[in-house]
């Protein structure tokens, strides 16, 4: 007989790294650069899937490749990102359970690819028909939209996703697409208006210069930043100018120097832009939402930036590895925790692995008292004088003893002698590492406020599109209260992200970079092993061999395997623990391969599943 064990057979390294032996950071590493050398840039820990980015194109995407993986078990063919997609899909379509694909690891690691690589793979396999096709095509076409507005060139990546994006995709009882939604995260708007050394601003801006007639561009060149928004020249100007503050009934106009008219012009640009690209994703939904009511089956699909370290670390840097903690926080409470506590539920026995909880990273962030975001809010609602160096005093009171706080300027501080940490920063020691972050504009950033006047300019504005984004500046409607701040905003839409994965079963890309360089061909040795490290992948794969690769309840293991037994075929009269009893004795499975569960059967190998599947297929 023979059984398909690919992961095992014919392979180049170790498909799986749960079967890696010995299993230590160097043969992991070593394991991953063998396999890499031989184009293999997928490798499981379990049912996760780790990709190294080729920085090429490989034919591996083919729609032969697609017709290879489908309605293939996991295990049975080379690892790729095809088969956790077709295992995600069948899982959804077949078994009624919500889908998350959660993809992460740093700039340039392949994340938005992977991310087109699921959704082009599942639009593959679900569905035909002439209308099923057009919601295909709606759903793909949305990327490139997304991408010229969202996307732009950095040192790090040529095309990187300056937002974060998480987009449903709805299906029907039979599996067939109906639409999606789309979710965006802070898009790093500032880039509108000033791009780092190297960079460039986003992709729409150069694809409109280099697509545009030479008749429009001649025509559009002169063409004042108030023609084209259809505002009078004299109201923007003014509202540049000058700045209205109401105080008891009272209106007091200040001049605005050149520094504050730069800043009110910069401001301006930015909030249109990102009101903009918020627009455009809600038109995008408007075009793609399901055109029915019926209950829907979901996959997620989440594709948002990964942790940044760069020399100079703000505001952005500072949401974005908050984010990161959470995420990470998902992971551990999804696989580690979760695994652990169900051999626990489970009566399995179980010896205790460590790993590293980030839960009181994100306490030092988010607390709704003591957190860094609950006092950044506290600092700018508070009356009175407040800059950046009063909120890093804040800061310094409140957690100068915080185990991942560091910082200079408390006089209790460890750090007091550390001269590479300058007064003007703090630095969290993340789980991927430590990041020292500038306080200077924090406070501003997270005010987040655009003038009053300059909103009430826009409003008057002849262009429809215009006047809707600013609608708070219609004077009808004026409203004291003070918008949410950028953080505080940002908090609770991570939260309701955070809530959304957690009904979804998940499924786990972790993207690696190979080099800084965007280079075919070359592994940084050292460069994975900070990835690695920080991802925890080690520790994954020791959590997963502490177990076993695969468990499913007793109904439906009988159900599948009941007719490779005669005492269970055709129908097993008794409690289906003892039927899958009886079906293992039977077929003469060794008995360190199983463990009986309170309601699942745990088997080891994956060979042993495997083997059942191949008995199947022979009857
Ligand atoms: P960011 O966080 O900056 O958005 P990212 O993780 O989304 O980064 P991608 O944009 O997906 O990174 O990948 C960066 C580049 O690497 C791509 O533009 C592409 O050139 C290359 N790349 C990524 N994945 C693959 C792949 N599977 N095959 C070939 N090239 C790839
Ligand atoms: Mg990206």
């Amino acid at each position: 007989m023979e059984v398909k064990t690919s992961l095992l057979d014919n392979m180049i390294g170790v498909g799986d790294m749960v079967l890696l032996e010995p299993l230590n950071e160097d043969s992991f590493i070593n394991n991953l650069k063998k396999r890499f050398d031989h184009n293999e840039v997928y490798t499981y820990i379990g049912s996760v899937v780790i990709s190294i980015n080729p920085y090429r194109s490989l034919p591996i995407y083919t729609p032969e490749k697609v017709e290879e993986y489908r309605n293939r078990n996991f295990y049975e063919l080379s690892p790729h990102i095809f088969a956790l997609s077709d295992e995600a899909y069948r899982s959804l379509r077949d078994q009624d359970k919500d889908q998350c694909i959660l993809i992460t690891g740093e700039s340039g690691a392949g994340k938005t690819e992977a991310s087109k690589l699921v959704m082009s793979y599942v639009a593959a396999v679900c569905g035909k028909g002439a209308e099923v096709n057009q919601v295909k095509e709606q759903l793909l076409q949305s990327n490139p939209v997304l991408e010229a507005f969202g996307n732009a060139k950095t040192v790090r990546n040529d095309n990187s996703s300056r937002f974060g994006k998480y987009m449903d995709i709805e299906f029907d009882f039979k599996g067939d697409p109906l639409g999606g939604v789309i979710s965006n995260y802070l898009l790093e708007k500032s880039r509108v208006v000033k791009q780092p050394r190297g960079e460039r601003n986003f992709h729409i801006f150069y694809q409109i210069l280099s697509g545009a007639s030479e008749d429009f561009l001649c025509k559009c060149c002169p063409c004042e930043i108030c023609e084209l928004t259809g505002i009078d020249q004299s109201v923007l100007e003014r509202a540049f100018s000058f700045r209205t503050v109401e105080a008891k009934q009272e209106k007091v106009s200040t001049t605005l120097n050149v520094a504050q008219a730069y800043y009110a012009r910069d401001a301006l640009a930015k909030n249109l832009y990102s009101r903009l690209f918020s627009w455009l994703v809600t038109r995008i939904n408007e075009s793609i939402k399901a055109q029915t009511k019926v209950r829907k089956k979901v996959m997620g699909v989440l594709d948002i930036y990964g942790f940044e370290i760069f020399e100079d670390n703000s505001f952005e840097q500072f949401i974005i590895n908050y984010c990161n903690e959470k995420l990470q926080q998902i992971f551990i409470e999804l696989t580690l925790k979760e695994e652990q506590e169900e051999y626990i539920r489970e009566g399995i026995e179980w010896t205790h692995i460590e790993y590293f909880n980030n839960a009181i990273i994100c306490d030092l962030i988010e607390n709704n008292q003591t957190g860094i975001l609950a006092m950044l809010d506290e600092e700018c609602l508070r009356p009175g004088t407040v800059t950046d160096d009063t909120f890093l005093e804040k800061l310094n009171q409140v957690c100068a003893t915080h185990q991942h706080f560091e910082s200079r300027m408390s006089k209790c501080s460890r750090f007091l002698n550390d001269t590479s940490l300058p007064h003007s920063c703090f630095r969290i020691q993340h789980y991927a590492g430590k990041v020292m972050y500038q306080v200077e504009g924090f406070v501003d950033k997270n005010n987040d406020l655009l003038y009053r006047d300059l909103s009430q300019a826009m409003w008057k504005a002849n262009h429809s599109l215009i006047k809707a984004l600013f609608p708070e500046g219609n004077p009808a409607k004026i409203n004291l209260k003070r918008p949410p701040t950028a953080g505080s905003q940002f908090k609770a839409s991570v939260a309701t992200l955070m809530k959304n994965l957690q009904t979804k079963n998940p499924n786990y890309i972790r993207c690696i970079k190979p080099n800084d360089k965007k280079a075919a061909h070359i592994f940084n040795d050292a460069l994975v092993c900070h990835q690695i490290r920080y991802l925890g992948l080690l520790e994954n794969v020791r959590v997963r061999r502490a177990g076993y690769a695969f468990r499913q309840a007793y109904e439906p293991c009988l159900e599948r395997y009941k007719m490779l037994c005669k005492q269970t075929w055709p129908h097993w009269r008794g409690p289906a623990r003892a039927g899958v009893e009886v079906l293992f004795n039977e077929l003469e499975i060794p008995e360190e391969e199983f463990s009986f569960g309170r309601s699942k059967i745990f088997i080891r190998n994956p060979r042993t599943l495997f083997k059942l599947e191949d008995l199947r297929k022979q009857r």
